[in-house]
C-alpha cells in the first residue's frame, strides 16, 4: 500500500474517532440549550403543583405479581381538575390513617410507576413483611393492601423528588432491584411512548417469576420496541421459570453483568433498589469509570452510600487530630440537652432516643416530615436530601451534627 493511501486511511480513522467521542458532548450541550431529544417531553412540570395534601379517590386496583404481594393503585383527584405533569422517577407523599382519624397519621412516599397522564396517577406498593418475628409488619403497605379498596380516599402531596429522568439525549440504563423497579417503569413508559427510538436498557433484578411484576406489560414493550434491551435477572428462579424465555440472567444485577452486556459508550444510569444492590452498584459504576454526573440513584429507605470521594486537597489528607469530641445537642423547645456521638446515628434517631417529640415519615430525606428549625450550628447529610429544605432548617432523619447544635424541638 502506498504511503499516501495509508496516511489517508489513518486520517479518516482519527476523524471518525474524534466524532464518536465528541458526539455525546455535543448532544449534551445541545440539550442544555433546550434542544429536545424527540422523546416524550421530560421537562419541568408546567402547572404549579398544589400546596399541602389533596384528596384522591382510588379509581382502580391491580395486583401485579403472581405472589400477590404487589398492588398498583390508580388515583383520581376528587376535585376533577387535571393533574399536573411530573418528572418520571418522582414520588407522591401520602398521609395515611390506619389507626383512624384520632391517631397521628403515617407519612410515606411511593414512586409514580407510570408515565404522566392527565386523568390519574399510579403507584405500585409492595407489602412489607415483619423484619423479625417480634416486630409488626409494615404498617402503611399492609394498610394500603388490606384496607384501601377501590373508592377509598387518600390524602396526597404533589409529586416531588430530585431522582428523575434527565433531558440529556443519551442512551439510558435503568436498573431496578425488587420494588425499586417502580420509578424505572415510569421512566421506561415515558421514554418508549415518545417513539424516538432512543436506546434503553432495563435491568430488573428480582428473585423469580412469582415475584416479577408487570410481566405481560414488559413482554409487550420488549416485542414492540427494538430499542428496548430487556434484561430480567432472577436470583432464585423456580423450576417453572425458563432461562432464556422468562428471564435472561441467573443471579443479581451486578457490575460484571453490566460490563458484559453494555457497549462501551456514554450512558445515563438510573439505579433504585435494596441497600446491598445500591451500595455495590453505584460505587462499582464509578470505579468502572462512569462519571458521577451520569449516575442517578434513589434508595427507598435509609441507605448510606459511600461515593468515591473527589480528589481531596493535600492538606485535607493529613492525618486528623484523633477521635472527635461528642457534640452537645440542645432541644430548645423541650429545654433539654444531651451529648451526641456517631454511635447515636441520625439526629432523628438521637431525638427519639431522648424521647423528644418529632414527626417522621420516610426516614430517608424524601418526605420532609421531620424538617426542624436549626437554631444554631451546622449539620452534615449522610445522603443528598430529596425534600426541599427551608432556609434555617435541617432534615434530622439523614443529618448528623458538625459541632454543637440547637434544634427547635
Ligand atoms: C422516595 C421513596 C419512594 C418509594 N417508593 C416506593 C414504591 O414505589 N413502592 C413501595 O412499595 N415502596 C416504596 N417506598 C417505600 C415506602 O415508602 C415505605 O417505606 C414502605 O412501604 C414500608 O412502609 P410501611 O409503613 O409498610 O412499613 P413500616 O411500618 O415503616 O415498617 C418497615 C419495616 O420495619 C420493621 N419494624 C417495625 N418496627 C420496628 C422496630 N421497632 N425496629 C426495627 N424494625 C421495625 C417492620 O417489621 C417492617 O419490616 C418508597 C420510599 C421512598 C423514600
Amino acid at each position: 500500500m502506498e504511503s499516501a493511501t495509508l496516511a489517508l486511511i489513518i486520517t479518516v480513522a482519527i476523524a471518525v474517532q474524534v466524532v464518536v467521542f465528541a458526539l455525546p458532548g455535543i448532544l449534551q450541550r445541545k440539550s442544555r440549550v433546550g434542544v429536545e431529544g424527540g422523546d416524550e417531553p421530560v421537562s419541568a412540570p408546567v402547572s404549579a403543583p398544589w400546596e399541602g395534601f389533596r384528596s384522591f379517590e382510588v379509581s382502580r386496583r391491580e395486583v401485579e405479581d403472581e405472589a400477590g404481594e404487589v398492588c398498583s393503585f390508580y388515583l383520581s383527584p376528587l376535585d376533577g381538575a387535571p393533574l399536573p405533569p411530573y418528572l418520571p422517577g418522582q414520588y407522591l407523599t401520602f398521609s395515611l390513617t390506619p389507626g383512624g382519624e384520632s391517631e397521628r397519621p403515617l407519612v410515606r412516599c411511593y414512586s409514580l410507576s407510570d408515565r404522566p397522564r392527565p386523568e390519574h396517577y399510579r403507584i405500585t406498593v409492595k407489602r412489607v413483611q415483619a423484619a423479625a418475628p417480634e416486630l409488626p409488619p409494615g404498617r402503611s403497605s399492609n394498610y394500603l393492601h388490606d384496607h384501601v379498596p377501590t373508592g377509598a380516599r387518600l390524602q396526597v402531596r404533589a409529586p416531588a423528588g430530585h431522582f428523575h429522568l434527565r433531558e440529556e439525549p443519551l442512551p439510558v440504563v435503568l436498573i431496578g432491584g425488587g420494588i425499586g423497579i417502580t420509578p424505572m417503569l415510569s421512566m421506561l413508559n415515558t421514554l418508549l411512548a415518545g417513539g424516538s427510538g432512543r436506546e434503553v436498557w432495563l435491568y430488573y433484578g428480582v428473585r423469580n417469576g412469582r415475584e416479577q411484576i408487570m410481566k405481560g406489560h414488559l413482554r409487550a414493550l420488549d416485542e414492540a420496541h427494538p430499542n428496548l434491551h430487556l434484561h430480567l435477572c432472577y436470583s432464585d428462579p423456580q423450576p417453572a421459570d425458563r432461562e432464556g424465555i422468562d428471564f435472561q440472567h441467573r443471579g443479581r444485577v451486578d457490575l460484571p453483568l453490566l460490563r458484559a452486556t453494555l457497549r462501551l459508550m456514554r450512558y445515563q444510569f438510573y439505579v433504585c433498589g435494596p441497600r446491598a444492590m445500591m451500595e455495590s452498584l453505584v460505587p462499582g459504576l464509578e470505579e468502572w469509570g462512569v462519571a458521577p454526573g451520569d449516575i442517578h440513584y434513589e434508595a427507598f429507605g435509609p441507605a448510606t452510600l459511600k461515593r468515591i470521594p473527589a480528589a481531596a486537597p493535600a492538606a485535607a489528607q493529613a492525618p486528623g487530630p484523633g477521635p472527635e469530641p461528642p457534640r452537645q445537642i440542645t432541644f430548645s423547645r423541650s429545654g433539654r440537652s444531651a451529648a451526641w456521638d456517631p454511635a447515636a446515628g441520625s439526629l432523628l434517631a438521637f431525638a427519639e432516643a431522648q424521647e423528644i417529640a418529632i414527626d417522621s415519615g420516610c426516614r430517608s430525606g424524601s418526605c420532609g416530615c421531620c424538617q426542624t428549625r436549626l437554631e444554631a450550628g451546622e449539620v452534615s447529610y449522610v445522603q443528598e436530601p430529596d425534600a426541599d429544605i427551608q432556609p434555617g432548617h435541617c432534615l434530622p432523619c439523614i443529618a448528623t451534627p458538625r459541632g454543637d447544635l440547637v434544634l427547635g424541638l
